[in-house]
C-alpha cells in the first residue's frame, strides 16, 4: 500500500511531521510518550493502534532547527529565486511548536547573533539565506520585501504598518486582481536591504503581533499569521534581451491557528465563533490542498480568506509543504490523531 500511494503523490505538496520533546506540564498531568516516529520509513505511530504515513519528512524530538530548515525549508529558496512561489504551513494543536518552528525561540541574552543562532525558526534562516545567495552571485539588482500579515476572525491586520494600532487602522481588505489572484489594498510592504534591517523588521513586526493581541482582545493561538517574502531578481537566462526582464518569486510562510476542536478548550460564544471561523478556514486550507494533492477541476480558494490569500502560492508550479507538530504525550493523544489525520489527507 505504501508502493501505491508513492506513486500518486504529488510532488507539489509535501507533507513533514514533527514531535516536540514531553514538557513538564504533560510530566506533571503523568503524561508518557506516547508518538513512535520512525524517521527512515516515515510513518508515525499513536499508540498501538494507530498508524500514519509515509510521510516526505519525519522529525522527533532530538531534531534540530537547522536539520529541519536544511532538508525542508533550503530547496525552495532556489525555487523561490527562480521565480516560483512556496508556500510552508505549520499546522498543529497549540503549544506543540507552530512558532518555534516558523520563528525559533531567539535567545536575546546571546553570546550568538541571531544568524548563529541554533534555536532560530524558517523565517530568520529563510531571510539568512536569500541574503546570502543573493549577494554570493554578485548580483546587486534584486529586492527583497517583506509583508506581515495576521488573519483573526477572517479579519486581517497588517503586522508592519506605522502608526497607531486600532482595530480600523490596521484592518485590510482583499481585493481580486487579474488572473485570479489577489491582492491585499495598502499592505506594508517593507524593502529590506541586508540582515540588520531584516532583524529590525522582525523584532517590530514580533511586538505589533504582540500588541495587536492586546489592544484587540485577540487570542493569538486563533490567529493565523503569514509572512510573505518577495524577491525581485534579474532574469539571467536572458541577457541578450534588450530590456532586462524581471523575475519575482514569493515565500510564505504561515504560523496556523491551533487546530483543537472547539469542545476541548471550552467555547464561550465569542470563543465559539472564532473556533468556527479558523475550523472553516483550517477547514478549506485541507480541501484545497486535497483539491491540489488530486487535481481536481475545482479548487475552493474562495472558501476562507486564507486561502484566498494564498491563492497564487496553492497549486499550478508551486511547492506547498506542511509541517504538521505534535505533542508526543498520552495527555494529548487525540488532538495528535486529529493533526495526523489531517496531514494523511493532504498526501
Ligand atoms: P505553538 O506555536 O504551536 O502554540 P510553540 O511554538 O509556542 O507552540 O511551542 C510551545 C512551547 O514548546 C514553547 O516554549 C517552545 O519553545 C517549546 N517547543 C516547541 N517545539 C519544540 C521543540 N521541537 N523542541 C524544543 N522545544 C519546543
Ligand atoms: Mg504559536
Amino acid at each position: 500500500p505504501s508502493a501505491q500511494r508513492k506513486t500518486k503523490k504529488n510532488k507539489n505538496v509535501q507533507v513533514a511531521v514533527r514531535v516536540r520533546p514531553l514538557n513538564s506540564i504533560e510530566k506533571k498531568e503523568g503524561g508518557r510518550k506516547l508518538v513512535k516516529t520512525d524517521r527512515y520509513a516515515k510513518h508515525v505511530n499513536v499508540g498501538p493502534n494507530k498508524a500514519f504515513g509515509p510521510f516526505d519528512y519525519v522529525y522527533d524530538e532530538t531534531s534540530t532547527q537547522l536539520e529541519l530548515y536544511h532538508e525542508i525549508v533550503a530547496p525552495l529558496i532556489n525555487q523561490v529565486l527562480s521565480g516560483y512561489n512556496c508556500t510552508v504551513f505549520a499546522y498543529g494543536q497549540t503549544g506543540t511548536g507552530k512558532t518555534f518552528t516558523m520563528e525559533g525561540a531567539p535567545d536575546d541574552s546571546a553570546d550568538h547573533s541571531w544568524e548563529t543562532d541554533p534555536q532560530a525558526g524558517i523565517i530568520p534562516r529563510s531571510l539568512q539565506h536569500i541574503f546570502t545567495t543573493l549577494e554570493e552571485s554578485g548580483d546587486e539588482d534584486f529586492s527583497v520585501r517583506i509583508s506581515y500579515v495576521e488573519l483573526y476572525n477572517e479579519e486581517l491586520y497588517d503586522l508592519l504598518a506605522t502608526g497607531s494600532m486600532t482595530e480600523d487602522s490596521v484592518r485590510l481588505r482583499i481585493f481580486d486582481g487579474r488572473d485570479s489572484t489577489t491582492f491585499i489594498n495598502g499592505l506594508s510592504n517593507v524593502a529590506v536591504r541586508n540582515r540588520d534591517e531584516v532583524f529590525a523588521l522582525l523584532k517590530r513586526g514580533a511586538e505589533r503581533r504582540r500588541t495587536a493581541s492586546t489592544a484587540m482582545n485577540m487570542n493569538s493561538s486563533r490567529s493565523h499569521s503569514v509572512f510573505i517574502v518577495t524577491v525581485v531578481c534579474r532574469d539571467k537566462s536572458n541577457e541578450k534581451a534588450e530590456e532586462y526582464l524581471l523575475r519575482t518569486g514569493k515565500l510564505y510562510l504561515v504560523d496556523l491557528a491551533g487546530s483543537e476542536s472547539i469542545g476541548r478548550s471550552g467555547a464561550t460564544d465569542m470563543r465559539a465563533r472564532e473556533a468556527g471561523n479558523i475550523n472553516q478556514s483550517l477547514l478549506t486550507l485541507g480541501r484545497v490542498i486535497n483539491a491540489l494533492t488530486t487535481s481536481a477541476a475545482h479548487i475552493p480558494y474562495r472558501e476562507s480568506k486564507l486561502t484566498r490569500i494564498l491563492q497564487d502560492s496553492l497549486g499550478g508550479k508551486t511547492i506547498t509543504t506542511i509541517i504538521a507538530t505534535l505533542s508526543p504525550s498520552t495527555t494529548n493523544a487525540e488532538e495528535s490523531v486529529s493533526t495526523l489525520e489531517y496531514a494523511q489527507r493532504a498526501k
